[in-house]
């Protein structure tokens, strides 16, 4: 292997031609990979090495001598601090572009697919039509500020100072109007917010969630205890705003001294203690601990590709690995003769099961356990299930254990359809499956997350 004698403080010149999972802009400098924050594919620049490890380092941007055709002017005005949206001094189509060439790259290079057949069956990605304001989900640390008073906003990049944002631009508006009336309740009662350092003050967190299709709002406080002050006068601030479609205020006490945002429970203080929504044609009960979709605009369009591609006749059996609150299932479940969905959290499986009751879905099972191990229980001679016609597939960034893909060969459904988040290891699979008797029939990247280098992707295989 090559020796390189890079070091702290020198200075080199770097052309930028890829995006790092964090959004950082990548670069070689004589073969050797460097991550530059702010910087984007095409941009030449003057940068001086932060640190160096054995195989990659980091350097800072000095200068940009020949600028990315794809720059713009980042939008909101906390860009350069904030630590989300790291693209979004990228043009959309430029991003989209990025997107789609990773998923082309990787499935080529890791799941060892030829370049024709890749061309031929990835077909274009699917953005959004406007790429701000898509998120139904913000989580806003509160912190005491320099001027003694608490303040809301989000952590810059990889610290937990708290950039203030007046504004999120991809939250929607009105969740500034609600963070100001909790931060005015604080100031008239004198609640201090958390301090990590101390483990003293009362307000770590506010939460905030819209159903986009039903307009209801929830909102969250997580504190550092069990009580509030003045309970009267923090539902009164902000019902005063949302006062149709604030449906729901609730307490979650949260004493832990690390960094994990919710606590265990909650106490409800105003109206129901949760919101409904409809996402692909299926209602959801949301509490404040649900998992939902934050992105329901593209969610509809990723789920309803996920549908396309199961292409059920209405007698189908279907295995729904990695569930979550059972959307996938309960929406095909209108389509299959039965579905069973598996899923590792137990409030998940809850939530799934209580959104197939509401939505009186009676042809659908939801099962706790790790698919891996959950689908061991599946394999012929192993009880009297029905063998799955269709399997579907939804895993973390991680991707599908060996084993988990290993059973489903063993099962050998009609159709395999893989819900990706991470195209890397959506490739792996890919070529286990192909060495399996698989084919790729087709694949869609989704942009659910705009100005983030994350990109989904959906994925349909036939047995062949
Ligand atoms: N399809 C779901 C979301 C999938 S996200 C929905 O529409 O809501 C991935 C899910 O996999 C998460 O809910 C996570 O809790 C679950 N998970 C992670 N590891 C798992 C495993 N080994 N077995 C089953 N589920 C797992």
């Amino acid at each position: 292997m090559k020796e390189y004698s890079f070091k702290k403080n020198d200075e080199i010149i770097l052309t930028i031609d890829d995006i790092s999972d964090d959004g950082s802009g990548i670069g070689r400098s004589d073969g050797f990979i460097f991550f530059v924050k702010n910087t984007l594919p095409g941009d030449r620049i003057k940068a001086k090495v932060m640190k160096v490890t054995k195989s990659y380092g980091f350097a800072r941007c000095m200068e940009i001598i020949e600028s990315s055709n794809g720059r713009c002017k980042a939008r909101c005005s906390a860009f350069e601090k904030c630590g989300g949206c790291s693209l979004q001094n990228y043009r959309y189509e430029k991003q989209l572009e990025y997107k789609y060439n990773k998923v082309k790259n990787d499935l080529i290079r890791i799941g060892g697919i030829s370049a024709e057949e890749v061309e031929e069956k990835l077909l274009p990605i699917v953005g959004m039509d406007d790429p701000y304001r898509y998120r139904n989900k913000a989580q806003y640390p509160v912190r005491m500020g320099k001027d003694g008073k608490p303040h809301a906003g989000f952590f810059a990049g990889h610290t937990h100072s708290v950039i203030e944002t007046d504004d999120c631009l991809i939250e929607p508006e009105i969740n500034s109007k609600l963070l100001d009336a909790v931060l005015n309740w604080m100031n008239k009662n004198h609640v201090k917010a958390y301090d990590e350092e101390t483990g003293k003050g009362l307000v770590r967190h506010v939460l905030i969630r819209h159903g986009f299709t039903s307009g209801e709002c929830q909102v969250n406080l997580v504190i550092n205890g069990s009580k509030i002050p003045d309970e009267a006068g923090l539902i009164k601030m902000l019902t005063e705003i949302m006062p149709d479609d604030l449906k729901s205020i609730t307490i979650c006490p949260n004493t832990r001294r690390d960094n994990v945002i919710l606590g265990d429970s909650y106490r409800t203080i105003f109206g129901d203690g949760y919101i409904t929504d409809t996402l692909v044609g299926i209602t959801f009960k949301i509490s404040p601990l649900s998992f939902y979709q934050v992105n329901p605009v593209q969610t509809e369009k990723l789920y309803g590709l996920a549908r396309d591609y199961a292409s059920l006749s209405g007698e189908e059996e279907v295995l729904d690995l990695y569930c979550g609150i059972g959307t996938i299932s309960l929406m095909l479940s209108k389509k299959a003769g039965h579905v069973t969905g598996v899923e590792i959290v137990d409030r998940a499986i809850i939530d799934a099961k209580e959104n197939a009751r509401i939505n009186a879905i009676g042809n659908s099972e939801f099962i706790t356990g790790a698919a891996e191990d959950v689908i061991q229980t599946m394999l012929p001679g192993e009880g009297n299930r029905k063998t799955p016609d269709v399997v579907v597939v939804d895993p973390p960034r991680k991707g599908c254990a060996r084993s988990c893909i290993d059973a489903i060969l063993t099962l050998s459904p009609k159709r395999v359809v893989y819900v990706s988040c991470d195209p890397a290891t959506l490739a792996r699979d890919i070529k286990i499956f192909r060495e399996g008797g698989y084919e790729l029939m087709k694949a869609t990247p989704v942009d659910m997350f705009p100005h983030s280098s994350h990109v989904e992707t959906v994925v349909s295989l036939s047995r062949v």
